[in-house]
């Protein structure tokens, strides 16, 4: 297995040798070199990350915690190893408040479930903001129609920021949960998750944080955020599909009902009465993404390697001079101009739709994406349909920016 040999912290991120350990990253698309900029969608993988996946396969598949073989030993040792580097990664207190899942969707819906089954009643009230992916808005509408909850949304500034004090207004005695994301994907704007945690915590009201995209780029600590809930895709941090994680306070875990009935979540079952096995296979219903789980580990083994303030600090100065260069073309407008930001360009251009400035671009070779992002809510506010993203990471280039900037002046040329 290949594993990098980075610098220290403290010099810039290697990018050729980051680059080396992505396979994907030099195919041609299109006739072109591949020039990958969607990764809010999700991320490339490294070599070590596909490995794992094959070699689970070939020599480690067995199915977990039910066979006394050396297989199913195996795998479950592997999966525990995942929990365990995922505690570490996201500072938990406790391994088994750290829960796998499909994905960040899966860890909202099985918190919206429970909420809805055991916390929520009709006049509560959730707060959510215009920033959110639809991911984390439609599993809080279906835990409302449920329990005859309302949501409350925290309106965006013109730059794409929390407006600070309609937050603090929504808070009241009726609020039973804040559920807001981190950093948004359709923005890139990063909220100030430790104060919303605060003013929340002031009222006695738990906070889930949707850190689909603060994961794979920021530090997070969840002991230090304070959050009671944290989700996150392992796909868009450099691991596998199909798995996530739900981090919850133990004490949150243990009140909340099951999400799922099934085998391994069980303690006894009798056709009368089935009691719960402890955190965390409580909410770990039949068999999981086994191997993708296992691969988990390497995705956030590369991640410590290379340092998440490194690749925070390469993609700040990346971002920085994509959206300085792309304010040169006419006619082209940035949304989302918020003082703190990940490594997100949205854009629109007076001359073209995104889809179009999407069909250009991916004849070059470019993947952007155009759309509304899952975020029409927040499409609205700024009165556009969509929006073309370019969304950076550990191993886009300043080359690959210049690419993009002259694929755009092409758009302008072929469109104004
Ligand atoms: N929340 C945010 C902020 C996201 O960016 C995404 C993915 N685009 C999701 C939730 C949903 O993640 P997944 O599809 O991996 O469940």
């Amino acid at each position: 297995m290949t594993t990098p040999t980075l610098a220290p912290p403290q010099t810039p991120l290697d990018v050729e040798r980051v680059r080396a350990d992505f396979p994907i990253l030099g195919i041609s698309a299109r006739g072109k070199p591949l020039v990958y900029l969607d990764n809010a969608a999700t991320s490339q993988k490294p070599r070590s990350v596909i490995e794992a996946t094959s070699t689970y396969y070939e020599a480690q598949n067995g199915n977990i915690h039910r066979g006394v073989h050396y297989l199913s030993e195996l795998a479950t040792i592997l999966y525990d190893e995942t929990r365990a580097t995922a505690q570490r990664f996201f500072n938990a207190r406790h391994a088994h408040e750290i829960i796998f899942t499909r994905g960040t969707t899966e860890g909202i819906n099985l918190v919206a479930s429970g909420f809805a089954q055991s916390v929520l009643k009709p006049g509560d009230e959730i707060v959510l903001s215009t920033l959110e992916h639809h991911s984390n808005i439609v599993p809080w509408q279906l835990a409302c129609e449920r329990s005859g909850a309302q949501l409350r949304v925290v309106p965006v500034t013109e730059s794409g920021e929390l407006d600070i004090e309609a937050y603090h207004q929504l808070l009241n005695d009726r609020t039973r949960l804040v559920a807001i994301t981190w950093v948004s994907n359709a923005l890139g704007t990063i909220n100030p998750v430790r104060d919303l945690v605060n003013a929340a915590h002031t009222r006695g009201i738990p906070v889930l944080l949707d850190g689909a995209q603060a994961a794979p780029h920021i530090t997070v600590d969840v002991q230090e955020v304070g959050c009671d809930f944290f989700v996150c895709s392992s796909h868009k941090m450099l691991g596998p599909t199909g798995v996530g994680i739900l981090y919850g306070t133990e004490a949150w875990l243990d009140r909340l009902p099951p999400y799922q009935g099934g085998g391994d979540m069980i303690d006894t079952v009798t056709f009368e009465k089935t009691t719960w096995a402890r955190l965390p296979s409580k909410f770990e219903a039949g068999t999981p993404d086994i191997a993708g789980v296992v691969a988990f580990k390497h995705a956030m083994d590369y991640l410590d390697r290379v340092g998440l303030e490194r690749i925070a600090a390469h993609e700040h100065e990346v971002v920085e001079y994509a959206t300085r260069q792309v304010q040169e073309i006419p006619g082209l407008r940035v949304i989302g101009t918020a003082a703190q930001k990940a490594g997100v360009l949205s854009f629109v251009m007076d001359c073209a739709h995104p889809h179009d400035i999407g069909t250009i671009l991916d004849s070059e070779g470019i993947a952007i994406r155009a759309g509304h992002h899952c975020a029409q809510p927040l499409m609205r506010r700024f009165g556009v349909p969509s929006t073309a993203r370019a969304s950076f990471y550990l191993y886009n280039t300043r080359d690959e920016v210049d690419v993009l900037v002259s694929a755009l002046h092409k758009v302008r040329s072929l469109f104004a």
